[in-house]
């Protein structure tokens, strides 16, 4: 295997090269895969990138991670394509807030929130892999409404995946559910689960720990643990800054809604390439286990409350074990023995001395609901701008903690206000419309299949659909 290799946060998996760590999702050892060295992009290169088309920095971006692992003009034909389904001319369109903050729409592509910047990419990615290799694989995942929508729409009619996705019958919203459900593609099948959205996640744990059940079907998941993703999503931290900075080291600043920690660690990730970023804000809602942890170096697991913007609502996040394991100086035993601590008592703290690594650029901030209705009301008063429950969170902390107001700070715009209509109308007196392409969304027909919060009944549902559908 020539190029980049990578390795688990447990240290304790065998190295791989992309395509593997692609397939793979979660390391052996149950740790997460990071690559074994952070590649590096030079001043010219930032200076370039500042006037180029987002599709090709991607592809430079992107090339030292998948390097050996696919052929150049291969890899640069998947980029442009995944790209080319957005509806914005420059992929993430920046737009101008007043006050030096800038808002970064992530939500152009097909199913409106920032999830299809990664997985259009990796739903390709899979595709031309597992084709290389004349494999198929069943993909089984749990949705509490955006993963699985942007899942679908990257998984559509490929010969090489069928896909299942299971949502709580009744608890997702009707944007979201018929952006799953009116997909009309033979591989795609949609499981309403009469329970939670916990229940839905047990469910598919528990597919995926049936030995036979995993083997025989070929079971995999592309869920936010998965390197791919964050690969992708470094990308638009430099088409940003080098566009708002000029590309000539002048810092920017980067306000992330963080749920699982994928996006906010790309960020780190550019950074670590030598993008100027000068400061990270990590904002939450009431559920602010990372607030906590930035701000104290404990994290503990508390109930997860139900707010304003759900892709946010979480407790543990998994993408956080990524940047543990760069502040403990890559030690892979350290993280598997601080994973297992607070695995088993729910609590963990970091030494002050790790926590002071991140004193420099980062900060946290904690939003409730009442101040994410405020800010999506009083944005739209003095803008016209309609923002979604997630990126206020972000703009609300963008305020409260940036550093430094001369240093453009970037909101990232992670989900379409339409996409979660009940809360921007309530909150600014305006229903939000959704685009063009998805204005007939409650006409189209929607495919489902009701089913009982019951491991049998699921099993069997998924076996006979495979059985007919080969
Ligand atoms: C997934 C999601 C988030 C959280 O992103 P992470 O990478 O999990 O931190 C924030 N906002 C929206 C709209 C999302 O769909």
């Amino acid at each position: 295997m020539s190029g980049l290799t990578y390795v688990s946060t447990r240290g304790a998996a065998p190295e791989l090269g992309f395509a593997d760590v692609l397939l793979a999702g979660l390391a052996r050892d149950g740790g997460l895969y990071v690559p074994k060295q952070w590649p590096s992009i030079t001043v010219e290169a930032l200076e370039r990138f500042a006037t180029m088309r987002y599709a090709e920095v991607a592809v430079e971006v992107m090339w030292p991670f998948v390097e050996g692992s696919i052929e150049y003009d291969a890899f640069a034909a998947i980029v442009a394509d995944s790209y080319a389904t957005f509806e914005a001319d420059e992929v993430v369109p920046l737009r101008d807030l007043g006050d030096n903050l800038w808002l970064a729409e992530l939500f152009h592509g097909p199913t409106l929130a920032f999830k299809d910047i990664a997985l259009q990419l990796v739903g390709r990615l899979f595709d031309h892999e597992l084709t290389r290799r004349g494999e198929k694989v069943t993909i089984v995942g749990a949705t509490s409404g955006d993963t699985g929508s942007a899942a679908i729409e990257a998984l559509r009619e490929r010969a090489t995946a069928e896909v299942f996705i299971l949502h709580p019958a009744g608890r997702v919203s009707d944007v979201q559910r018929r952006q799953m459900t009116t997909v009309d593609a033979p591989n795609v099948h949609n499981i309403a689960v009469e329970g939670t959205f916990d229940d839905c996640q047990d469910l598919v744990k528990a597919l995926f720990a049936d030995d036979s059940f995993r083997e025989t079907r070929n079971l995999s998941a592309v869920n936010s643990i998965n390197w791919a993703r964050v690969m992708a999503q470094i990308v638009y931290y430099v088409t940003t800054t080098t566009r708002l900075g000029g590309g000539v080291g002048r810092p920017v600043a980067f306000s992330v809604p963080t749920g699982n920690f994928g996006n906010v660690f790309a960020g780190y990730g550019a950074q670590r390439m030598g993008t100027p970023i000068s400061q990270f804000v990590v904002a939450s809602n009431r559920n602010d286990i990372l607030t906590q942890f930035l701000t104290t170096g404990t994290m503990t697991i508390g109930e997860v409350h139900p707010t304003l913007s759900p892709s946010m609502d979480i407790q543990v996040s998994s993408n956080l074990e990524r940047l543990l394991f760069e502040i403990h100086g890559r030690d892979g035993s350290a993280i598997a023995e601080m994973m297992a601590r607070f695995r088993s008592e729910g609590t963990v703290t970091v030494d002050t001395g790790r926590l002071d690594l991140l004193a420099d650029h980062w900060s946290a901030g904690r939003v409730d609901d009442a101040r994410t209705s405020e800010t999506i009301a009083r944005l739209y008063e003095q803008q016209g701008v309609l923002i979604d429950p997630h990126t206020a969170v972000g703009l609300a902390a963008a305020r409260e903690a940036r550093a430094d107001a001369s240093v453009p700070m970037v909101v990232l715009g992670t989900a379409h206000p339409a996409k979660f209509p009940a809360a921007v109308e309530a909150s600014s007196g305006v229903h939000p419309q959704l685009p063009d392409r998805l204005a007939d969304l409650f006409d189209r027909e929607e495919r489902l299949v009701t089913v009982a919060n019951d491991y049998v009944a699921v099993r069997s549902l998924i076996e006979n659909t495979l059985d007919t559908a080969r």
